[in-house]
């Protein structure tokens, strides 16, 4: 029989809403505290003059059974968009235009990605051995050390600025990639340990992988996660100070009055994002000096832009998922989702729907300048990638200030941290994003580590 627990969650992101059904169905009293107006953290959709924007993430890629679950138990499953077939089309720049990737063999042999150079060093992959103690290697040693300085330079590079923003030098293999380096671990070779997973019976993944979203955006997801705990959910309530308070846990809040209020409860999870850590007064829990170092997860600015054009102005098909930058080609931009082929209703008809992201841990600058000159900027390199024609029709800017934590080589430590803290103070918590992994299918599913 399960005892009945009062459980608090702070923060109502996808991490905090997942958390909160999990325990109330379990048969726990839950109570989720936000301090926006709404809920969703950084996962929001937009609809301005028929456009629909997401502002933050634009694609769930359900690739394990366990995702899938999660999302049938939340009903977000049968109501969800698959991804245009076209999304399976990825390109690149290289040399200035923008270049498909390979999706088969024979596509690998005639794609001009690489050099002839670069192909044949990444077939050598099967016969290059596994790296002695790699806990700390990065990706980019990875990539190179397995399939050459050019698959590095045009596919990992583009490739990790398109999920973290970020550049493969800054992360951290086995936190941002766990998989690829369990596979090295177990099989030596990616190539020929991918094919051996494929053909196991107990293959945590589905027979084939689906990139969704929904009909009105991602927001959709977050309230079919909040359905089911809508009663429990508490907005403009932000929680100020957390302190052991005989055996259970205190809470201090402000609620949407301004009132400060206290209140207590046998179990606390923090889901909120790292960099929000030092703005909770943490001073009476044990250790509560290591807290601070889990707020040391690098973010960096990014600022997504949409452009809405007409069709007839665009002289590209926007056959694809979009395009991505690599670093060597010196363009200011990092990529640009073709929105409006990834899902339907993105855009009104007889127009198209382009996010373009800046900024990140390659030109963090750039994403800070003011409004006007990130729109030139990504005019300027649009209007030469896919022969546009005249100006665009709509144009809206989403700044963050801090996007997405980093899996760098400190990762592993804040876990460290995160998991003694709950050990020195029973019953205290800590998940979200910045230690479960940013992936939407990591924030549906936050575990301890
Ligand atoms: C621009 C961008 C694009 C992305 N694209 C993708 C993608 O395409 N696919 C994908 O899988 N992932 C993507 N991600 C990652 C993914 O969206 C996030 O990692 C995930 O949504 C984080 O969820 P979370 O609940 O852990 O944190 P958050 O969404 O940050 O939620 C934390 C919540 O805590 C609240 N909070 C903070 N402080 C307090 C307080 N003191 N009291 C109460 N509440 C508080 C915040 O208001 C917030 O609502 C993207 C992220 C960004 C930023």
């Amino acid at each position: 029989m399960t005892i009945m627990k009062h459980i608090a969650i702070i923060g109502a992101g996808i991490t905090g809403l997942t958390l909160a059904s999990k325990h109330k169905k379990a048969g726990h009293n839950v109570k989720v505290f936000e301090s926006q107006n709404r809920t969703g953290g950084v996962v929001q959709s937009k609809r301005i003059n028929g456009f629909l924007l997401d502002f933050g993430a634009n694609t769930l890629n359900v690739r394990l059974k366990k995702t899938k679950k999660i999302l049938e138990d939340h009903n977000a499953w049968n109501s969800c968009l698959d991804a245009n077939k076209l999304a399976n089309k990825r390109m690149i720049v290289r040399d200035g235009k923008i270049i498909d990737l390979p999706h088969s063999f024979p596509s690998f042999i005639t794609s001009p990605f690489l050099s002839i150079k670069g192909k044949f060093r990444l077939l050598l992959e099967p016969f290059i051995s596994r790296a002695k103690n790699s806990e700390q290697e990065t990706v980019a040693s990875f990539i190179s050390r397995r399939l050459g300085k050019e698959a590095l330079m045009y596919g990992a590079n583009p490739f990790i600025s398109g999920i973290y923003a970020a550049k493969p030098e800054s992360l951290n293999l086995k936190q941002a990639f766990p998989k690829l380096w369990d596979i090295e671990k177990k099989y030596r070779s990616i190539i020929l340990g991918m094919l051996k997973l494929s053909k196991k019976e107990d293959n945590p993944n589905l027979k084939k992988a689906r990139l969704i979203s929904y009909h009105q955006g991602m927001e959709e997801l977050v309230r079919n996660l909040s359905i089911s705990i809508n009663d429990e959910i508490f907005l403009r309530h932000s929680v100020q100070k957390i302190f052991p308070d005989k055996g259970r846990w205190g809470i201090t809040f402000k609620n949407e009055s301004d009132e400060i209020i206290n209140e207590v409860f046998d179990e606390v999870y923090s889901t909120i994002p790292s960099h929000k850590i030092p703005t909770i007064d943490w001073s009476g829990i044990k250790e509560n000096e290591e807290i601070l170092k889990l707020s040391s997860a690098p973010h960096y600015p990014l600022a997504l832009v949409y452009l809405g054009f007409k069709k007839e102005n665009i002289n590209h098909p926007l056959d694809g998922f979009g395009f991505l930058v690599p670093e060597v080609e010196n363009l200011k931009i990092l990529g640009t989702l073709f929105s409006s082929t990834l899902f339907p209703g993105r855009a009104p008809d007889g127009q198209i729907l382009l996010t373009t992201f800046v900024g990140g841990e390659r030109n963090p600058e750039l994403a800070n300048l003011p409004e006007s000159s990130i729109l030139s900027l990504v005019k300027n390199e649009l209007t030469h990638l896919l022969k546009i024609k005249g100006d665009p029709i709509f144009v809206e800017i989403k700044k963050w200030k801090n996007a997405i934590p980093l899996p760098d080589q400190g990762m592993q430590e804040r876990k460290k941290i995160a998991e003694n803290l709950s050990i020195k103070n029973p019953g205290l918590f800590f998940r979200g994003g910045h230690l479960n992994g940013v992936s939407l299918p990591n924030c549906l599913d936050p575990q301890s580590f």
